[in-house]
């Protein structure tokens, strides 16, 4: 289906609600307040793309001149470079254009358009590996669509370890909400009843292959579980949604940074904007970038948003009763930092000092792959003809206490066959013998790498730096952050027991990286306006709205209280969506 139209923005009147930002939580905020009847101004900074003529997923690497690579003159960062160097990344290159290293993961030529350009959008500070998408939808054209619940082992883990702080809700606050997100936008997995790991509302799972299954066999043994990719994926299809069709399991999006052109994987903008464009309540301004929440003098209430066009520079002011920002979790705490007024003199919401801190996101690095030997020389299957490959959900610090480290981790996996035959990089050889190698033992190879949580400390934080501006002239983000103890505790248990559960399965080990990744890595940035009960401590209350301004909210990863270690967006969603519904109700009641 076509998009919607689009609405011409009416900068005269006074809309009940703007929202800062398109992407999970944005596209959320729109579709809740919207089908509430409210008239609702969307500013995106980035521009409305064609998004299926950008993925391309029907087409053959042999179809495009460079078989996907970025065009001559682009570059993509690679590790060494966020290793030994320090951001800005794309200061002093010789490039046209400088990319984040999503663009050398198989990105390239189709996602160019959708993740920024470093050279326009520089950070200054510590090294950290900030992949951002500036366009309709944000991360979600590209995500990887694993999504996962949390559970009270997150919302309450100080209760559990005593590290940190408990969130403000527990998980049967969140339930109906993940319930609703769930039902609205489709996810396709297995129901496993894990206390710690809730089952989602699922449609038709993937299938996990021989490998695979063999892993969860020996593992549950172990008390451990392999469970198909829980993915932001419609298998069974939406009957409500006349944009996004049923997953017919090509396995594009697993060959590229995600992108479905069919939009089976969860986007914002077909999952969520245009169905809300279609209420007729919904504005949608693209090109729009927030420059400063304004502050009505008198009450120190927000007023409106201040934003620049990003194609002619000229600036605008938008109107409206409520703000909500969601321009994802550093972006958001920059704009509050850069609101500053009499009233909010920090930063509008920042009477804490805690806008910016106690930013935390996902460990990445430690990884092990092996071989199925009886697979070698086997017949060829379709393995990557699905929308993602198998979850073992954390299993560490639950019952037990593990020395040396809090909290947990869990972890992605692969096998099987793929489009480029996996192993054939590592293979010695040439000619005949060599091709037959790697036909050989294509489909025998299975991978799993971790993802941990990295504790929420208030010294991780990111300021304003006071020097370096981005295209547009506005100051930009210094990042002060890095990880401590307890994640590099956690990273040498994550190589052991992947090692340990390899040896369980009868697979054999043929690589393990041991290297931890540079910050950022897990593009799960979270935890810069954290919610709390206490304003002294937190930025806002439970339904993400701010202690200091009531009728600012910011719906994004930046109100995590920790990171735990599941990914974010279903978290981030069915939170935005309960928020909406308080805002809602609070507006009729007349209380904001
Ligand atoms: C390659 C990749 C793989 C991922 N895999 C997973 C996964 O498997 N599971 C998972 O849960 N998550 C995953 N993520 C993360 C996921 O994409 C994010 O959690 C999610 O998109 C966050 O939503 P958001 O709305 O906060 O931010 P975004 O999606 O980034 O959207 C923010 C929007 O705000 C706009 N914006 C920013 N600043 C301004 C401004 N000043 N004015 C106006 N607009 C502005 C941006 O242009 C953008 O459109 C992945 C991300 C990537 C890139
Ligand atoms: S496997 Fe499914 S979700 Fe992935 S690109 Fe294909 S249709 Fe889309």
């Amino acid at each position: 289906m076509r998009p919607p139209p689009i609405q011409d923005v009416d900068l005269s009147r006074t809309y009940d609600a703007v929202i800062v930002g398109s992407g999970a939580a944005g596209g959320m905020a729109a579709h809740v307040l919207t089908s509430k009847g409210m008239q609702v101004l969307l500013l995106e900074a980035g521009k409305k793309l064609p998004v299926e003529q950008e993925l391309r997923s029907m087409e053959w690497p042999y179809q495009h001149p460079r078989r996907g690579d970025l065009p001559p003159g682009s570059h993509a960062l690679s590790f060494n470079e966020y290793t030994i160097r320090r951001p800005p990344y794309a200061r002093d290159t010789a490039f046209q254009h400088v990319y984040s290293y999503v663009e050398g993961w198989g990105g390239a030529d189709y996602t160019k358009n959708i993740v920024v350009d470093e050279k326009d959008h520089p950070y200054t500070g510590t090294p950290y590996a900030w992949v951002r998408a500036r366009c309709l939808g944000g991360k979600t054209n590209i995500w990887g669509r694993l999504a996962l619940r949390l559970s009270d082992f997150d919302f309450k883990a100080k209760s559990h370890d005593g590290y940190g702080e408990d969130w403000p809700l527990s998980y049967a606050d969140l339930e109906p909400y993940y319930d609703k997100v769930d039902l609205y936008l489709g996810i396709s997995g297995v129901k496993e009843n894990l206390p710690h790991l809730p089952d989602s509302l699922f449609q038709r799972p993937t299938k996990l292959t021989y490998g695979e299954m063999r892993l969860r066999e020996r593992l549950g043994a172990m008390g451990r579980v392999v469970t198909p990719y829980r993915a932001g994926v419609t298998t069974d299809g939406l009957k409500h949604n006349k944009y996004r069709s049923k997953c017919f399991g090509r396995g594009a999006c697993r060959r590229r940074p995600g992108g479905c052109d069919i939009h089976a994987a969860f986007d914002s903008p077909t999952g969520l904007i245009y169905p809300a464009m279609d209420t007729g309540h919904l504005t949608l301004r693209t090109n729009a970038i927030a420059r400063e929440v304004l502050v009505d003098t008198n009450t120190g209430k927000a007023r409106g948003v201040a934003f620049l066009d990003s194609q002619t520079g000229s600036s605008y002011e938008a109107k409206a009763k409520v703000v909500i920002l969601a321009a994802s979790t550093l972006e958001s705490a920059r704009l509050m930092l850069l609101s500053r007024s009499r009233q909010h003199p920090d930063g509008i919401g920042n009477s804490s000092g805690h806008v910016g801190h106690n930013f935390c996101e996902h460990l990445m690095g430690p990884s092990v792959t092996g071989l199925v030997k009886e697979l070698v020389g086997k017949p060829h299957t379709l393995d990557d003809g699905r929308p993602g490959g198998f979850y073992i959900p954390r299993f560490r610090n639950l019952k037990e206490r593990q020395p040396g480290f809090v909290r947990g981790y869990g972890f992605e996996g692969n096998s099987g066959h793929a489009m480029f035959p996996p192993g054939a990089l590592d293979t010695p050889g040439f000619g005949a013998a060599f091709k037959k190698t790697v036909r050989d033992h294509a489909g025998a190879f299975i991978d799993i790498g971790a993802f941990g949580e990295v504790l929420a400390r208030y010294e991780n934080y990111v300021d304003l730096d006071p020097e370096v501006k981005d295209r547009w002239g506005i100051p930009v983000l210094r990042f002060h952050y890095q990880f401590g103890e307890n994640e590099r505790k956690m990273a040498e248990d994550m190589v052991a027991t992947a090692r340990e559960m390899f040896q369980a399965a009868g697979i054999e080990e043929v690589g393990v990286s041991r290297e931890v990744l540079t910050p950022g890595w897990s593009i799960h940035e979270l935890g810069t306006a954290r919610m709390g009960s206490d304003p002294k401590t937190s930025v806002l209350n439970q339904f993400q709205q701010s202690h200091d301004v009531s009728n600012l909210l910011v719906v994004d990863g930046s109100s995590h209280v920790s990171a735990s270690c599941q990914n974010p967006t279903w978290t981030i969603m069915a939170l935005a969506w309960r928020s909406c519904d308080h805002l809602a109700d609070e507006l009729r009641k007349g209380n904001l």
